[in-house]
């Protein structure tokens, strides 16, 4: 009766630690921070900002549509 209670409780301990380093391995994992969004700068006040919060204009991001009306408004051809 020995033997089978020193199997079962190795193949507790066995599945015990299998669990907790499953569960350490996927915190760890999920600690690491994201990639980095690439960042744009206003082409109007030079603030950096992640480009999927960037207005878009041709060739140039800006912060805010009131930026890139400002920019616009200063680079104006005519
Ligand atoms: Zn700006």
């Amino acid at each position: 009766m020995f033997i089978i209670r020193l199997i079962i409780l190795v193949v507790l301990i066995s599945a015990v630690v299998f669990v907790y380093r499953k569960l350490t391995l996927r915190k760890s994992r999920a600690s690491t921070a994201p990639a980095p969004a690439s960042m744009k700068k206003c082409s109007h006040c030079g603030i950096h900002l992640p480009a999927n919060e960037a207005v878009e204009y041709q060739q140039h991001f800006f912060c805010s549509q009131q930026h890139k009306d400002l920019y616009l408004n200063d680079h104006r051809d005519d």
